[in-house]
């Protein structure tokens, strides 16, 4: 599979490890055109006001609204594929879920925990920066994992979505997961 980073801000670069240690080919997105030759995209952690101005210079927003690619958002990336954020507009509207962002207070500002994501494993490594969590899932949506009362994964049809960085850590089941579960299947329909 080829798996796309959308490469205008954040951690680009250790998304791509992760999907090379998935087995597969990890691109850095720059251009809208690039899309039509990936099979699936994923979304970094960063800044997301920073992040959906970008995508809007870029052209990124309506392309990826029109978009039927799978798509995985971590931290930033997740802020970004909700359809509503607490106080703010939704922007691309892919996750039926209500996000808000740096959501774990002050004194937390970042922190570590084992996670129980339902479907992957049961201890994964999550890394927490100025993390959002997820409100509330509507719909469809199927909640992955909680940190205390606090949805911290989601998975609705081809998108996922999580307030932390499995791309900081060596463990790269998360990205495994979503090529080999949610891209794979999709690219066969497709077929
Ligand atoms: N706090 C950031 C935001 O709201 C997200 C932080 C991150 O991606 N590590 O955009």
């Amino acid at each position: 599979m080829k798996i796309g980073v959308l490469a205008l801000q954040g951690a680009v670069r250790e998304h791509i490890r992760h999907i090379e240690l998935s087995g597969h080919e990890g691109v850095a997105v720059k251009r809208v055109e690039q899309l039509a030759e990936i099979d699936g995209l994923i979304l970094p952690g960063g800044e997301s006001t920073t992040l959906r101005r970008l995508m809007n210079l870029y052209g990124f927003k309506e392309a990826l609204q029109q978009s039927t690619l799978p798509m995985f958002g971590t931290c930033a990336g997740l802020i970004v594929l909700a359809q509503d954020i607490v106080g703010e507009e939704g922007y691309l509207n892919k996750l039926d879920i209500t996000v808000e962002r740096n959501s774990f207070g002050r004194q937390v500002d970042s922190f570590e925990s084992e996670l129980d994501v339902a479907g992957i494993a049961k201890d994964i490594e999550g890394v927490f920066i100025r993390a959002p969590h997820i409100v509330e899932a509507h719909g469809e949506t199927k909640v992955l994992s909680v940190v205390g009362e606090k949805i911290v994964a989601v998975q609705e049809g081809r998108y996922l979505g999580v307030s932390f960085h499995p791309e900081l850590t060596d463990d790269y089941r998360v990205t495994q997961y979503f090529i080999d579960h949610i891209v794979a299947p999709t690219t066969v329909e497709k077929v």
